[in-house]
């Protein structure tokens, strides 16, 4: 029995490797780039298959040869790709798939599980699992040879067009910089003063549920009903801070909130506070900028 991280789009998995221990694998399903950032990740083996279509259309032929290998424990980092390679693994094994892990502990194959930012479980395997983790930065350490193994993608769907993509709110969950605005932007047009931020900063934006399904501002929202932001950081400007919103960015490993009331709950869960007029600090952020 062997444990198996999948990583596909994101090379950000140092902090699931460390859970896994030693003892783990690595399958990289993705191009070189990504074999590449990752053949120095400290794992007992490493496999790479190289990618001829999306890597969703492996997903069957994947979960089929990591039972081969007798796997019976699955991880991810939390992005769609790995989600997908991830479950289809997990079904292969006949596993039980554990949603929402924020944490994994190998020796004892117990997960943390979030109840709707509530309240953490303590959920123990019986038998195989599979789980989608936080990512975190690029690991380094010992080298480890890269094998590669040839698959064959599914042929359910065939991709028949590529174009740039075009960026959009569904980017915020695998963004570094993330600013979330609330309903403390009194109209549409002052978004521009937040964009032209965004831009500086390299950020993406998001928004309240208000401002997306109020406003209709934005076609999604970031929260625990909405989109979780997992960000290195994560500003929240003219946003209150409800338990929906914040149990949705908490995990971000910075948060900085602008907001006009000293007693607004985001100034509970921010590392950096301003209590100010969003229309006044964020000009003064932008200018020192
Ligand atoms: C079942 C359910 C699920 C929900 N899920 C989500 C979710 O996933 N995500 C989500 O976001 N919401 C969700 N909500 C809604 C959530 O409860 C809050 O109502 C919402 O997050 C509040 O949005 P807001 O912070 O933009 O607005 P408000 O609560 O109105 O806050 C606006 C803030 O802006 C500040 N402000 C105003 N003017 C200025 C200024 N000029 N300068 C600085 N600060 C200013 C105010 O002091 C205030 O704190 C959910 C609600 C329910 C019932």
């Amino acid at each position: 029995m062997s444990t198996w991280i999948i990583a596909s789009s994101s090379a950000s998995i140092s902090a699931i490797v460390e859970a896994a221990g030693p003892e783990a694998n690595l399958l990289i399903v993705g191009d070189e780039t990504l074999a590449s950032q990752l053949s120095n990740t400290p794992v007992a083996r490493i496999v790479h298959v190289p990618l001829l279509q999306l890597p969703e259309l492996y997903a069957p032929t994947v979960g089929q040869w990591l039972k081969e290998q007798g796997a019976d424990t699955i991880l991810a980092a939390d992005f769609a790709s790995e989600r997908a390679l991830a479950t289809a693994a997990t079904v292969a094994l006949n596993g039980a798939w554990i949603s929402s892990a924020s944490a994994w502990s190998a020796s004892e194959r117990s997960a943390s599980v979030s109840v709707a930012g509530m309240a953490l479980e303590t959920v123990k395997a019986q038998g195989p699992v599979g789980l989608v983790l936080p990512s975190s930065d690029i690991p380094c350490g010992s080298s480890t040879d890269v094998e590669t193994v040839s698959l064959q993608a599914s042929e359910g769907v065939e991709v028949v067009e590529t174009q740039p993509a075009v960026s959009s709110s569904s980017d915020l969950s695998r963004s570094e910089r993330v600013i979330g605005v609330g309903r403390g932007i009194a109209q549409e047009k002052d978004l521009e003063m937040i964009n032209k931020l965004a831009k500086t900063i390299d950020a993406k934006v998001g928004a309240t549920r208000p401002l997306a399904e109020g406003h209709g501002w934005f076609d999604s929202y970031i929260g625990l009903t909405g989109q979780p932001v997992t960000a290195e950081l994560y500003m929240a400007i003219g946003v209150s801070g409800q338990i929906h919103h914040t149990g949705g960015v908490r995990e971000s490993r910075i948060i900085v909130a602008i907001n006009e009331d000293p007693q607004a709950p985001i100034f509970q869960e921010a590392d950096y506070g301003i209590i100010g007029d969003l229309y006044e600090v964020v000009p003064a952020i932008q200018a020192a900028l």
